[in-house]
């Protein structure tokens, strides 16, 4: 006998309440959990007025090795490249923005408006090494804006960030704000940064040696305690920025402090990723350990130009949809998609049922949710599959009720019971469904 399980890194999200045995981080794959936060992200999105975006799970491996960057860890390590049977190298998306830039340029959506606002749920791939909250098919929640220059987007894309994440019930969450300048100011740091990282090489993790010939500014973001004790004096991207970048993030500043928002400067945070430009900025929680990162984000005026289009300035963030179910997991918050009242119809004979299908057909297609015995159960295995499913009501098809056109409509939660005209059914239901609602 074959035994098949999912690849490591993956996980599958299953419906039913999880069991409380479990720790957070497998009772977070239920799929109550996740559909709630979908619908809490594409709220906050529609009130924003961005529009749901939807690309490929896989493009051609040129786009993220020109986008993401040659030296950057995904680029270098966790990409899942394979080659299509037509000889061409595909990748399975290793982040979100390429992908919906690729998509910008190609259907010319550039000239429709000046400011497009976009926004994604979905899944996206790296090669993790396997730990604790890393996964290498993991989900993500972002949005994107393009065409916009002025920092008043920064902050509208910061603030959508905070009331998403906010409104899925997460508190202690703190806002780390950079900037990491521009083609314009960043080569003058590179040389400094490079001067003084040089003779500290044998102090660095081997990732960094690396990050160091490929793209040091990553040397500043790495986790290990010794590389973080040897950079801990090395020129900073803020201490250099050109008039425009000082500018730019002076405004975002003083348009955060001006709507309440509070923040935290900190020079480290650099992103993993070449295309971003100005202003950066990572949402954390504090439960989380080292994987605190929820959402992530920045500005990257110059990728569109990089992948072939006009100079278009860009923001946008990516989320985690694994981390803030986590947090929330840890929090002890309850996040579920209510579910709708279902009616339950039991029948035994052979007419009983026959009614019984039709009955549901009728309730179903008027909007009810109804479940019904197909297997020829007993009375009593139909009760109890009425009680697991948590029927709000069961309604008793009987042959001599039936004959005069009529059934009892038990309450589930009161046990009372009262024989109804089968035509009074629909209204009846409407009207508890209604009074539930309240
Ligand atoms: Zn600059
Ligand atoms: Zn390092």
């Amino acid at each position: 006998m074959i035994k098949y399980e999912r690849p490591r890194g993956t996980e599958d999200v299953l419906p039913g309440p999880p069991d409380p045995s479990q720790p957070p981080e497998e009772r977070i794959f239920r799929t109550d959990r996740w559909q709630a936060l979908e619908n809490t992200f594409r709220d906050v999105c529609e009130r924003f007025g961005y529009e749901e975006i939807r690309t490929p799970l896989f493009e051609a491996t040129e786009l993220f090795v020109r986008s993401v960057g040659e030296g950057t860890d995904i680029v270098a390590k966790e990409m899942y490249t394979f080659e299509d049977r037509g000889g061409r190298s595909m990748t399975l998306r290793p982040e979100g923005t390429a992908p919906v830039v690729r998509a910008f340029l190609q259907h010319k959506l550039y000239g429709r408006a000046r400011v497009h606002r976009f926004y994604y749920l979905g899944p996206i791939f790296r090669y993790e090494a396997k730990q604790k909250g890393r996964y290498r098919q993991h989900h993500q929640a972002g949005v994107e804006i393009l065409g916009a220059m002025n920092p008043a987007v920064d902050v509208e894309v910061i603030h959508l960030g905070l009331c998403y994440l906010t409104e899925l019930g997460l508190t202690g969450l703190e806002l780390h704000l950079n900037s990491i300048g521009c083609p314009v100011c960043r080569p003058r740091h590179r040389t400094d940064l490079v001067a003084f990282l040089g003779g500290k090489l044998d102090s660095l993790c081997a990732d960094c040696q690396r990050r160091y010939r490929e793209n040091p500014l990553r040397v500043l973001d790495c986790k290990e305690a010794g590389c973080q004790r040897t950079t801990a004096d090395a020129p900073v991207l803020l201490d250099y920025l050109c008039d425009d970048c000082r500018e730019h993030f002076a405004e975002v500043r003083a348009q955060l402090a001006g709507m309440d928002i509070d923040f935290g400067l900190n020079p480290r945070l650099v992103r993993g990723l070449d295309y971003y430009t100005k202003t950066a900025f990572e949402i954390l929680h504090g439960s989380l350990g080292a994987q605190n990162v929820l959402l992530g984000g920045g500005r990257y005026d110059g990728l569109v130009e990089l992948c072939g289009g006009d100079p278009t300035p860009g923001i946008g963030f990516g989320a985690g949809i694994e981390r803030a179910l986590l947090a929330l997991e840890t929090e002890g918050q309850e996040l579920r998609v209510p579910r709708r009242p279902r009616v339950y119809l039991t029948a035994v004979s052979q007419a009983e049922r026959r009614r019984a299908q039709l009955l549901a057909r009728d309730l179903r297609s008027q909007g009810q949710c109804v479940d019904v015995d197909c297997e020829g159960r007993s009375l009593k295995a139909q009760m109890r599959e009425a009680n697991r499913l948590g029927a709000a009501w069961v309604v008793f098809l009987r042959e001599d009720e039936l004959a005069q056109g009529r059934a009892a409509l038990r309450w589930m939660n009161t046990g009372t019971q009262e024989e109804v005209a089968l035509d009074d059914l629909l209204p009846i239901l409407r009207k508890e469904e209604e009074k539930q609602r309240k």
